[in-house]
């Protein structure tokens, strides 16, 4: 406790490891508490092959691991557990995670965002292995396969459109026969051929962990109740993310979804505390975006400090 820390990073997926990267190399000795989620949304994943740099793509777990020893290497600190309680109200600011106070003179909140999932077994043991939360990510290796998305939002919609580019075919799976999404982005998927609409239907399971790979779904049709077999090849759950910000409530400025505001970079509305990846963005979602946020938080909380003279 008596040990005032430079830099504590809330976060451990390629946002907060990135921030550790350069916060480490700038000898800031940042420690990094890894939340609920160590590794964040990368580690749900399998190969990734938009990260700039591997020509033959990466693992994703892989890739998480690699730029966690490049944080070892240049001294950043690891702390197993998620953060429980903040106090920003005065310099340096405390934070808690397991049962553990840290005091730092900076922080970087990195703590991501976690994408809603259907919360069934099934969709739990084929995660990676034909079910996605990531259409931009995952949706070239389902080239000529015939797939699904389940979601009603925009970005159920935008999946779904985008997805056709490489499916054959793509199931959009709703639970009520409205859908939430913008007009114009249903139009889009009504005017779209390669995509059919099925509502109002939930997927009861995921076929099938047995064999490893997805083969398709069991389908409970809400109207009339009976369950069905659709075959398939991929399952992209597009039902929205949720922010990793409770914690910061009423103490950062965040939207009405709860995602950080941040300014000027990577600054929140508290000086000495900002803000990376995706608890700050909604819009991109990329490992490569949320690398370099981390990469802006840390310079940005280099020069804070400096001017501050605190390091
Ligand atoms: P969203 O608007 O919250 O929509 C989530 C969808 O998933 C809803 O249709 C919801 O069904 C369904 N859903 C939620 N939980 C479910 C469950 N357990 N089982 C089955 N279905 C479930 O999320 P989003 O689509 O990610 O969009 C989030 C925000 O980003 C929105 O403001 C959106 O406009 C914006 N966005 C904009 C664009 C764009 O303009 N290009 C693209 C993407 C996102 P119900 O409708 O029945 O509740």
């Amino acid at each position: 406790m008596d040990d005032v820390r430079n830099v504590v990073i809330i976060g451990s997926g390629c946002a907060g490891l990135t921030a550790a990267i350069y916060a480490a190399r700038a000898n800031l000795k940042p420690i990094v508490i890894e939340g609920y989620e160590p590794g964040g949304q990368l580690t749900l994943t399998t190969m990734v092959e938009n990260y700039p740099g591997f020509p033959e793509g990466i693992l994703g777990p892989e890739l998480i691991e690699n730029m966690r020893k490049q944080a070892q290497r240049f001294g950043a600190e690891f702390q197993a557990g998620a953060v429980t309680e903040v106090d920003f109200s005065r310099r340096p600011f405390t934070i808690t995670a397991a049962q553990t106070s840290y005091r730092a003179n900076a922080l970087i909140v990195a703590a991501g965002a976690s994408a809603r999932l259907l919360g069934l077994e099934s969709e739990k043991q084929l995660m990676g292995h034909g079910v996605s939360t990531c259409a931009t990510c995952d949706g070239f290796f389902f080239r000529g396969k015939e797939i699904a998305v389940v979601g009603g939002g925009d970005s159920a919609m935008e999946e779904a459109n985008f997805l056709t580019r490489f499916a054959s075919r793509v199931h959009l799976i709703h639970r009520r026969n409205e859908f939430r999404a913008s007009k114009i982005m249903q139009e889009r998927v009504r005017g779209n051929e390669k995509i059919r609409v099925v509502t109002p239907a939930v997927v009861e399971r995921v076929l099938d962990p047995g064999k490893g790979a997805v083969e398709g779904v069991e389908l409970r049709d809400l109207k009339s109740g009976k369950t069905s077999t659709l075959q398939l090849e991929g399952i992209f759950i597009a039902i929205g993310h949720d922010p990793n910000t409770k914690v910061f409530r009423g103490k950062l400025e965040m939207d009405e979804n709860g995602y950080l505001i941040t300014h000027h970079g990577s600054k929140t509305n508290i000086p000495g505390v900002f803000a990376a990846g995706d608890a700050q963005d909604h819009h991109y979602r990329q490992a490569v975006t949320a690398a370099g946020s981390g990469c802006m938080a840390a310079i940005d909380a280099e020069k804070f400090l400096e001017a501050e003279k605190l390091a």
